[in-house]
């Protein structure tokens, strides 16, 4: 994704002020533990508010920590939803 390469120096900032600053799941609120490894379920993740691909913007303010499972249902749940909503409005013009 070229988008996400251009901000990548960004993020990698952001994120670890994210890491620094909070110590609680922005989604459910339970503590994270920063010393896990972040590519275990419960392990610390950083994620956006607002996605990036509905238009949020990379800023400190639309981040939170969240453990990588809550993250990962985070982004089913918007998958699914984006589906829908395509599937609401066809646009096939071809
Ligand atoms: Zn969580």
């Amino acid at each position: 994704m070229p988008r996400g390469k251009r901000t990548g120096g960004l993020y990698r900032a952001l994120r670890a002020q994210v890491l620094a600053e909070e110590d609680f799941c922005g989604e459910c609120r339970l503590p994270v533990d920063k010393t896990l490894s972040g590519r275990l379920p419960w392990g610390p993740t950083v994620g956006h508010l607002i996605a990036l691909v509905d238009g949020g913007p990379m800023l400190r303010a639309n981040m939170q920590l969240e453990h990588l499972r809550c993250n990962v249902a985070k982004e089913n749940r918007r998958r699914a939803q984006r589906r829908r909503s395509r599937a609401a409005t066809p646009s096939r013009e071809w």
